[in-house]
């Protein structure tokens, strides 16, 4: 059907919301951060900006009438395509619906709709008390929405897990127009053992069960405290030790992070002042709750961690952990400074490996990066196991380009041979769907069966995982 055509439709079933057909406002529509978006944008037939899930609903019942795509979108700092809408059609744009409904603090439950920001959340949250502990390295542009859809994980994982296990309940809109509400709608309760755990089948879904209109998050008491004790490690083997040594004295880190040695060089120059030490890596590790059990977790880390180390420093003074943390939070600006006209390509950048094949991984990385001559330097939440690899390339220089795909594609099969995954937290979309019957075997049927019975049409982010 002619975008125009289905433009006119749409504005004759959509109450409050806008409908966006003009090309320019479409291209910004044809991406998300991810590298194979900028290789390949792909922009919509048409864009729609609900603010009710009356309107999401009409969307749907026309686009089933229609039988044409439908590809939700949050703040599109997806990483793997998902937010792209690879067969054209309707992007549903839900950034509009941002509004925090219900802060139930005495049931710790909190009520909100999709579009609204995730640090928006948390300040909001933080004036009493409260935090959702989901903390993704893009909370100041994601959206809650978009969180839950790929189940986004971060930093802190290690120890409050991923997104769904903070989602409560959900309201979503089926392919065929009608609501329901996972988790018993109405229910205020903090644990159910009702039923199929409908919310995690869409929390994760990626946009192709349903769209996402309304969630109950369950929040927790905000930590009073954070301490960090940062090591300086001679070799990946010590590294190695280091970290299994940590997790298995009884502590849970709220994050530990790594950085690899070329991360550690690049970071240096881009902020001297940091002052990093050299190491073959550096781990980082966070804990959280009151001041005297920081204190004592930060030091007990430092003495574990001391043996396998070169240097280990421990702060539980708030400008000082600000300090120390700020190293890792220029790492994304600072890999740009690995080649001239540098720039970081998303692409196969979310493994996850076992904690033990981690000096394995690192070492490799770079043998691939040295073989497609693409500089890499490596961070992550290595508490998780999850290693980003900066892909680094001057995206004006259209060889370099098809070198970043092969080196990211052989992370990626390095991912799967030590035992890992493709993705630790970013999702698979459309970047990495040819990984996945390799990685789930059998259990792909069961995924497709699942997505034929919700989406029988496969009207809603087709072209993705399943
Ligand atoms: C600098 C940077 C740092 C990042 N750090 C992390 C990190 O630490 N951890 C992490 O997990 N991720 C991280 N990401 C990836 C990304 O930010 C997360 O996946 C985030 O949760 C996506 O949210 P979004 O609103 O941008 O969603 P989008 O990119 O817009 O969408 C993501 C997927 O969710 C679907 N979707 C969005 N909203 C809905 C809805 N309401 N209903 C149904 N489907 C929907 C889309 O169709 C798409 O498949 C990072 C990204 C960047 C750019």
């Amino acid at each position: 059907m002619p975008s125009s055509s289905l433009a006119r439709e749409l504005r004759a079933v959509i109450r409050t919301g806008r409908v966006l057909d003009d090309p320019a406002e479409l291209d910004s529509y044809s991406y998300d951060a991810s590298f194979a978006a900028f290789l390949h944008p792909c922009p919509p037939d048409v864009a729609v900006q609900p603010t009710t899930t009356a309107d999401v609903a009409a969307v749907l019942r026309l686009a089933d009438r229609l039988e044409v795509p439908v590809t939700p979108r949050g703040a599109a700092t997806g990483q793997s395509g998902g937010a792209v809408p690879v067969k054209g059609g309707i992007v549903i744009d839900l950034s509009q619906m941002k509004r925090v409904l219900d802060l139930d603090a005495p049931n710790l439950q909190l009520f909100c709709e999709p579009g609204v920001v995730h640090a928006d959340v948390n300040a909001l949250l933080a004036r009493a008390g409260l935090v959702f502990p989901p903390d993704p390295g893009s909370s100041r542009m994601c959206t809650i929405g978009g969180m839950v859809s790929t189940n986004a994980r971060g930093m802190r994982a290690i120890k409050y897990g991923a997104t769904s296990e903070w989602v409560l309940g959900l309201e979503v809109v089926l392919a065929d127009g009608s609501v329901i509400w996972t988790g018993s709608p109405g229910s205020r309760a903090l644990q159910s053992a009702s039923g199929y755990e409908l919310s995690k089948l869409f929390a994760g879904a990626e946009g192709t069960l349903g769209v996402i209109t309304q969630l109950r998050l369950k929040v927790r008491p905000l930590p009073p405290a954070r301490g960090l004790t940062l090591a300086a490690f001679p070799s990946l083997e010590a590294t190695t030790a280091g970290l299994s040594a940590v997790l298995g004295a009884g502590i849970l880190p709220s994050a530990v992070e790594i950085f690899d040695q070329r991360m550690i060089e690049t970071a240096n120059r881009f902020r001297p002042d940091l002052g990093l030490p050299s190491a073959a890596a550096l781990l980082l590790f966070e804990v959280d709750g009151n001041l005297p059990g920081v204190h004592y977790d930060a030091q007990e880390i430092a003495r574990v961690v001391r043996p396998f180390a070169r240097q280990v420093d421990w702060a539980d003074d708030p400008p000082r952990v600000a300090q120390i943390w700020e190293a890792r939070s220029v790492a994304g600006a600072a890999v740009g400074l690995l080649q001239p006209k540098g720039v970081r390509a998303y692409a196969g950048e979310d493994i996850c490996v076992p904690i033990t094949r981690l000096g394995e991984a690192l070492e490799r990385i770079q043998a691939i990066s040295a073989e497609y001559g693409v500089p890499i330097a490596s961070y992550g939440h290595i508490g998780g196991g999850i290693v980003h690899a900066a892909l680094v390339a001057d995206l004006t220089a259209t060889e370099q380009l098809a070198r970043v795909e092969q080196a990211a594609d052989a992370i990626n099969c390095l991912a799967l041979e030590l035992g890992g995954t493709v993705t630790g937290e970013h999702g698979v979309g459309f970047v990495r769907a040819r990984y996945l019957e390799r990685e789930h075997g059998p259990a792909l049927a069961v995924m497709r069966q699942i997505k034929r019975a919700l989406d029988p049409k496969g009207i809603l982010n087709p072209g993705k995982f399943v």
